[in-house]
């Protein structure tokens, strides 16, 4: 596995600059390719799976998280307080807070829930300047963020529906997890104090992992600071674990917002939050993708899809037409043409593409199209549509195969 750093400055994706700032990375053009395509596949599995999306702002007043616990649990992650006149506002350490106070914001009837509301929103960290590195260690985060109002009886099924999730989008963008983990309170941490809560939670956490049937690590000090949570460890080259995704119950916020929903029964009752994220932050995702496939993003990703290879000059406006072609059917191609070297050179720079198309006078003159797939396999001439169409077809499916041979 290499270093996502060096992979993503050599392919062009990400990078800094000391005036932006240390764990501030700008995305390049190939880079907030890969992201928007990454961010896209996520909001529609929210959507097929019942989500509705909001937006809320980075910036909240330092009684939100007062009130959601942050500043007494997790101050010492959060930036300073900005001074506005009598106000304070903080750049925010989470997204929970804001989603408790959306849900807060009208009435609910038990008809409505499980209440499932998502976000890829913006958090931040005051992480020193001395670990950060790369997409890894950041002070600006876009967290694929989610959480799920529920009853208590709904909160195993709508875990265990977060966690079938994470498994199809692993199985999606080729990610093998390291290990999945039960994240439990230890000692010395900031925890809230709630004991009979915690129990719940955990009781809930443990049965919906026993039916999953993943074989999982209970760790203690790795909890949340309001309740215990699933984690899926993901390791990067040297071995090192961290966490992509994570799936979390939560007694406590409900309470600190005194969030309700109408019963049945039509007295006022208190919702559970299940926190989730299927690929955690934006950057720690693409970072792993980056080291897992070595740069050879699974095709639906791939920042460049397919590259056109013009043998001469001569084919060089039937290599254009391609292109155009491919644009018109959302995949995105790039022409590389004979100006930038051999065609032995320009197939070796297009290594991590996974269609090469080399054009020939014969492919030019018949319009069929020679594939080479990144994985050295050659194809029989098709017909351009139906060449395409497949590609297409792959790619809608998100699948990580690069030729379906039906
Ligand atoms: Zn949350």
């Amino acid at each position: 596995m290499s270093d996502h750093r060096k992979l993503g400055r050599e392919l062009g994706l990400f990078d800094t600059d000391p005036l932006i700032g240390a764990g501030l990375p700008y995305w390049l053009p190939d880079g907030a390719t890969v992201r928007h395509t990454l961010e896209e596949y996520i909001r529609a599995a929210e959507r097929r799976a019942g989500y509705r999306h909001v937006y809320s702002p980075v910036l909240g007043k330092r009684e939100l998280y007062e009130l959601s616990g942050h500043w007494q649990h997790y101050g010492d992650d959060m930036y300073p307080p900005m001074d506005l006149g009598a106000e304070q506002v903080v750049l925010r350490p989470s997204l929970c807070p804001h989603h408790a106070v959306i849900y807060r914001s009208r009435a609910h009837s038990y008809r409505e829930l499980p209440l499932r509301m998502a976000e890829l929103g913006g958090m931040y960290r005051s992480e020193l300047s001395g670990v950060l590195g790369g997409l890894t260690r950041v002070r600006a985060i876009q967290l694929n963020d989610a959480h799920i109002f529920c009853t208590l009886d709904q909160v195993a099924d709508e875990a265990g529906a977060a966690l079938e999730m994470i498994r199809q989008a692993y199985e999606a963008l080729g990610i093998t997890p390291a290990r999945y983990r039960l994240s439990l309170p230890g000692p010395g941490g900031k925890y809230v104090a709630a004991p009979e809560l915690w129990r719940r939670s955990t009781a809930v956490l443990t049965d919906v992992l026993d039916r999953s049937g993943l074989a999982y690590e209970a760790v203690e000090g790795e909890a949340a600071f309001y309740g215990p949570k699933i984690d899926v460890q993901v390791a990067d080259g040297a071995g090192r674990e961290s966490t992509l995704s994570t799936v979390q119950v939560d007694f406590h916020q409900p309470e600190r917002f005194d969030l309700r929903y109408v019963g049945p029964d039509g007295a006022r009752h208190r919702p559970v939050m299940v926190h989730r994220s299927i690929i955690g932050s934006v950057e720690r995702a693409v970072a792993h993708l980056l080291e897992e496939h070595g740069g050879a993003f699974p095709a639906w990703l791939a920042p460049t899809q397919l590259v056109v290879l013009p043998i001469s000059e001569t084919e060089l406006a039937r290599a254009g037409e391609l292109v155009r072609r491919c644009a018109e059917l959302g995949l995105r191609a790039q022409l590389a043409g004979p100006d930038r070297g051999s065609l032995g050179a320009r197939i070796r720079e297009a290594r991590l593409v996974p269609y090469q198309a080399v054009m020939g006078p014969r492919e030019a003159a018949d319009g069929r199209l020679a594939l080479r797939l990144r994985d050295g396999r050659r194809l029989n001439p098709l017909p351009t549509g139906e060449a395409l169409a497949r590609i297409d077809a792959l790619v809608r499916a998100h699948s990580t195969e690069l030729w379906d041979a039906a």
